[in-house]
């Protein structure tokens, strides 16, 4: 079993003529409320690709369906807690150029206390998986907690922020960053090549275990001076949002399934393939049996 501390947002999606403006009250055209969260994204990938993954996360006590739709898609939720806090929130506003507004609200997300961190580590073993996401409170006393117990640490430090850098990366032994992860992490700018960010990335981590995705230029793993391109599929694609989750989550899946590197990229690349294909973030994730077939 993997365990996934991570973020449960819901997304309140308005459509709007256009964005907003100071002052001015706004009809929206419509509405849809739906579950995101890059932490309950990832939970879902996995569990649509056949994983075995238990999510440990807070949500607000009027917001339990949120919880039953991640274990209607296979996740064991036992840990869910339902507390007396705001859930975590977006409003996003859409107008009809498809350019967007969000206001984030971290909520339940970031109410988790010491007592949390450590009931979650104690009830691991030496060896079990753990994966982490940057939309929750508590990494800075967790990697420690988590390395100490024996536990292996997947992290995925999105969205990207200054405090990333002053946590114990080493104690990771899988990193999962995309392009803007890539360069927080090492200094580098943004338009830095692939072989740059994995060089400087293995001189900063000489440890850690990267997975480096690029968009529709592909993944790259890294491992010591060991490294593999996986092509991304050539598709076209109409909403990029989830992509990075999907491909963690369906990676991650194959590495419980005791899949070698190169299969695991290939499925988690499959997935990423068919979600970007899609509009929406949770709801673009595919099943196991859609990405099997493009794999055949
Ligand atoms: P994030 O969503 O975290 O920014 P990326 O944009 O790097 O992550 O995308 C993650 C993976 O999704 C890529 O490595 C690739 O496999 C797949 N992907 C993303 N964009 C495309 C695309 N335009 N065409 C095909 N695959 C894509």
């Amino acid at each position: 079993m993997l365990h996934n501390l991570g973020s449960i947002n819901l997304d309140h999606v308005y459509r709007v003529p256009h964005l907003v403006r100071p002052g001015e009250t706004l009809a929206s055209h419509d509405y849809r409320v739906g579950l995101g969260g890059k932490g309950a994204n990832q939970s879902l990938a996995m569990a649509r690709a056949g994983g075995r993954v238990c999510h440990w996360g807070r949500l607000g006590r009027q917001d339990a369906w949120a919880r039953d739709s991640l274990a209607r898609a296979g996740v064991d939720v036992t840990h869910v807690s339902l507390v007396d806090a705001p859930s975590g929130h977006a409003i996003i506003q859409v107008d009809d150029a498809g350019e967007n507004a969000i206001i984030l609200f971290r909520g339940a997300n970031h109410g988790f206390r010491r007592a949390d961190l450590e009931a979650l580590v104690a009830a691991t073993r030496p060896g079990d998986w753990l994966l982490l996401q940057n939309e929750c409170n508590g990494l800075e006393q967790l990697l420690p907690l988590a390395a100490g117990h024996g536990l292996r640490i997947a992290f995925n430090p999105a969205p990207m922020s200054e405090a990333v850098s002053e946590l114990p990366l080493p104690a990771c032994q899988l990193l999962f960053l995309n392009r803007s992860e890539a360069a927080g992490i090492t200094g580098l700018a943004l338009e830095a090549g692939a072989e740059a960010l994995l060089d400087a990335l293995a001189e900063r981590l000489p440890g850690c275990e990267v997975v480096l995705t690029l968009g529709g230029e592909g993944a790259w793993y890294q491992r010591g001076d060991q490294r593999h391109h996986q092509p991304a599929l050539a598709v076209t694609a109409v909403d990029t949002t989830g992509a990075g989750d999907t491909f963690i989550g369906y990676y991650l899946a194959a590495l419980q399934r005791g899949a070698v590197v190169a299969d695991c990229l290939a499925q988690a690349s499959a997935a990423a393939a068919l979600a970007v294909q899609r509009p929406g973030a949770a709801e673009s994730i595919p099943v196991a049996a859609e990405v099997a077939r493009l794999l055949d």
